[in-house]
């Protein structure tokens, strides 16, 4: 299930497949060994074309988070309130957005995070996405 931009694959459709198998996956640069996210087709720091994506593990720190109150189009899956992190992975320096699901009692910049896979309903879709828990 690849991310189809005006009738092409984008440089992220490795994630978005792995995400809907169950996995992370998150592209390095083979020339000089720079991590990028969002994906790039060229590294913007050594100019290669050259990128490897790497399986990752979904654990990190909540870098910052935001609660939602008010219905937006496209959310009616969702339970409202619900909260959102951007979550910085333990693994590599890229920060990765996701829904907060279970006990939020201990939500806060820095909290200790792990994460699984879902499907999130949006609009008639369901995306391939993160749900962080609180460690
Ligand atoms: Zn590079």
């Amino acid at each position: 299930m690849a991310q189809m931009i005006n009738g092409q694959l984008g440089a992220e459709g490795p994630y978005w497949d792995a995400l809907a198998q169950g996995r992370l996956v998150l592209p390095r640069c083979n020339g000089c060994g720079k991590w990028h996210w969002p994906a790039v087709w060229r590294c913007g720091a050594c100019g290669s074309w050259d990128h490897a994506w790497h399986e990752q593990p979904l654990a990190g720190t909540v870098f910052t988070w935001t609660r939602t109150h008010h219905r937006f189009a496209g959310t009616e899956g969702l339970d409202l309130p619900y909260a959102t992190a951007l979550v910085l992975l333990d693994a590599v320096p890229i920060r990765l957005n996701g829904l907060i699901e279970g006990d939020e009692s201990a939500l806060a910049i820095g909290a200790a995070v792990t994460g699984r896979t879902a499907f999130t309903q949006f609009g008639k879709d369901k995306i391939p996405s993160i749900r962080w828990n609180l460690a």
